[in-house]
């Protein structure tokens, strides 16, 4: 029975610049999020979200093997040994959500679809692989495995929400999407696409209630993070402390709240060193624990306090020595 749910739409949102800030701005800047976006949609009511307990790396089955005839005359003594067990690759059985456009594969976990004048069917299929490579390094950071097949869809910027959205994620749906014009760096779309990734892994992670109020430092900081090396790679770091210090370098104060006037990429960059610090000093069971006390998209509206003992204000002080501090 459908029924009138409110979906929160997690924006990924990428202008094309931040005028005067990079040297060599890539072209997947972020512009203001509009994490206040809501749209409303008939759809099946969602299943619950899945019991949360840490640590939640799932076991996924082992592969079927298939019963095999065994030749009559086998001689045991020169079979060669069996490899070594190894553990499947992840996957989830079915099919992700339908979307707009073709499918041209279906990974381990994610349906592939692409739309009409963005990359071709044939870019998208080659680079499906990697979006399960991507996906499984953002599980192995985040300590959390998928646990519901999703949909991924290639589509042209012209179907985007607005003029510099670069990807989105429709966690309750199962959905996301990446906007990318035919000949622009597929490996930036790929990227994109990761950071969409991260928002459902946050989603199944934490369920929807606590995804639709997350605090916005942390919903886009942490997805950030999660993202991590492949992101980083576009400044030549590997560190988000050290991503931290060539914002200061720009001339950007490092503060938690108002960094959006800076661009999206920006704050989200500052808001996922600001996580890498809380991890490292406080520790990831803090940090979820965190995140579910969002009260709302405003950034702070979180309980540090009362995870931390401790203000925002007061975080944000120990988190910029800790930038200063070495690697
Ligand atoms: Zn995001």
């Amino acid at each position: 029975m459908a029924r009138l749910t409110t979906v929160v739409v997690t924006l990924a949102l990428l202008a094309s610049s931040v005028a005067g800030f990079a040297a060599q701005p890539p072209d997947a800047h972020f512009s203001e999020p509009q994490v206040h976006l809501s749209r409303v949609f008939h759809i099946e009511p969602v299943a619950p979200p899945p019991i949360r307990s840490a640590p939640q790396l799932i076991r996924f089955p082992v592969a079927t093997v298939r019963a095999i005839s065994i030749p009559e005359v086998t001689i045991v003594a020169e079979t060669p040994p069996a490899p070594e067990a190894t553990v499947p690759p992840p996957f989830i059985a079915g099919e992700g959500p339908w979307m707009r456009g073709t499918r041209v594969a279906q990974t381990g976990r994610v349906d592939v679809y692409v739309g009409m004048r963005t990359f071709t069917p044939e870019q998208v299929r080659a680079i499906a692989p990697r979006l399960e490579e991507l996906l499984r390094g953002n599980e192995e950071r985040f300590g959390f495995q998928l646990n519901r097949r999703v949909s991924l869809a290639f589509y042209r910027p012209a179907l985007a929400p607005s003029t510099d959205t670069r990807g989105i994620a429709y966690t309750e749906e199962g959905r996301a999407a990446v906007f990318y014009h035919p000949h622009e760096d597929i490996e930036r779309a790929l990227v994109v696409a990761s950071h969409e990734l991260a928002h459902h892994l946050q989603a199944q992670r934490y369920g929807d209630d606590a995804q639709k109020r997350a605090d916005i430092v942390l919903l886009e900081g942490l997805a950030t993070w999660i993202t991590g090396p492949p992101w980083l790679a576009r400044y030549d770091t590997s560190s988000w402390k050290q991503r931290a210090r060539q914002i200061r370098d720009m001339g950007i104060p490092l503060r938690l709240l108002g960094v959006q006037r800076y661009g999206d990429n920006i704050a989200y960059e500052v808001w996922a060193s600001f996580v890498d610090f809380l991890i490292e000093r406080y520790g990831m069971e803090k940090l979820h624990t965190l995140y579910e006390s969002g009260r709302g998209r405003e950034p702070g509206s979180a309980d540090y306090r009362g995870v931390y003992g401790i203000s925002l204000n007061e975080l944000a002080a120990e988190w910029r020595a800790w930038v200063e501090t070495k690697d």
